[in-house]
């Protein structure tokens, strides 16, 4: 049995494994698909502190080799179901079952898609799911956001600050975020906000060049030329493992605070899984070192 498990190989899951390892416990990380999660394919990396310009794959990189030479075991395999009823916990993962004295889920959450023709093929080379971390490769230039919800007015508040023109483009026209946010937003001179509108199609030959937008109202079709389109329209929490098991929020989050402790003892959550306010690289290995940390002290008095 190990003395930790931990779900997910991105930034929380691998930190955790870093933190866990050094107080002398030994962690198991499973990944079902590469180590780094959602950063892996990002070009460039400009937030994270002690870091400018490192990319998604060289970090993700990184952090694996760190994790593994602190001693931690990284499974390729897909958790595919938990029980958390006992003192010890099982996973049964494409793998096989394991158990250990402690779990962390850190198993991320997925950027929601728009699903037009041309977001695919043009993640990373000007469609992005996060302004904070790819807008100030746009500075000066014409962007559009899309969504009309908290992020996307914080998006293009954030935005309007570096970039030359932003549209602000939502399906209906009527927005579910705060009206401070929408007013300070609609206040904007350099922001440009088209309602009942969705894009049909992204448009480029190496990177992003225009979109096409279609009018909901009178089924009308423009052209626009621009750099970057940031979609903004909600994560999506892959937590149905999860749920009947442990407190989830009413989006799906795992329902657990800066201490990462969930409502099972023994199981802690850290990074995009958790409900949070800010979901970025630093936030999640925050998250990895607090959860380990708690993880430590638990089997400790636990075991
Ligand atoms: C395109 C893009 C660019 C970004 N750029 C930046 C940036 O520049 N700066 C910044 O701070 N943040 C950035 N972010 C946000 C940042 O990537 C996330 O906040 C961060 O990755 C969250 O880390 P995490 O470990 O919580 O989750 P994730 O990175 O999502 O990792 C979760 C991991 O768990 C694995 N997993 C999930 N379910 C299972 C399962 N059942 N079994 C096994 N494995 C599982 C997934 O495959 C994944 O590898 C960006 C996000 C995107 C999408």
């Amino acid at each position: 049995m190990k003395d930790i498990i931990i779900i997910g190989a991105g930034t929380a899951g691998l930190t955790a494994a870093i933190y866990g390892q050094r107080a002398g416990l030994s962690c198991t990380v499973f990944e079902k698909y590469a180590p780094g999660g959602q950063i892996v394919n990002s070009p460039s990396i400009e937030n994270y502190p002690g870091m400018f310009g490192v990319s998604g794959y060289d970090y993700s990189m990184a952090l694996f080799e760190q994790a593994q030479k602190l001693g931690a075991e990284v499974q390729f395999a897909e958790v595919q179901n938990v029980d958390f009823s006992g003192k010890v916990k099982k996973v049964i993962t494409s793998a096989g079952d394991f158990e250990a004295k402690a779990i962390i889920i850190a198993n991320g959450a997925a950027r929601r898609k728009i699903g037009c023709k041309g977001e695919d093929s043009f993640e990373g080379r000007g469609v992005s799911y996060c302004a904070t971390c790819d807008g100030a490769f746009f500075r000066g230039k014409t962007v559009a956001v899309v969504g009309g919800g908290e992020s996307a007015f914080e998006e293009t508040e954030y935005l309007s600050e570096i970039c030359d023109k932003v549209y602000l483009i939502h399906r209906r026209d009527v927005f579910n975020a705060a009206k401070t946010a929408v007013d300070s937003v609609l206040k904007k001179k350099n922001v440009t906000v088209l309602t009942n509108s969705v894009i049909e199609e992204i448009k480029g030959e190496n990177a992003v060049s225009s979109i096409v937008l279609k009018n909901r109202a009178n089924g009308s079709t423009a052209e626009i030329p621009l750099f970057a389109v940031f979609i903004a329209i909600g994560l999506v929490p892959e937590n149905k493992l999860f749920s009947g098991v442990l407190k989830l929020d009413d989006y799906g989050y795992i329902d657990s605070g800066e201490d990462c402790l969930t409502d099972c003892k023994g199981v802690f959550a850290a990074g995009d899984t958790r409900k949070k306010q800010l979901r970025q690289l630093v936030t999640a290995a925050s998250d990895g070192a607090a959860a380990a940390t708690a993880a430590a002290n638990y089997i400790r008095k636990n075991f």
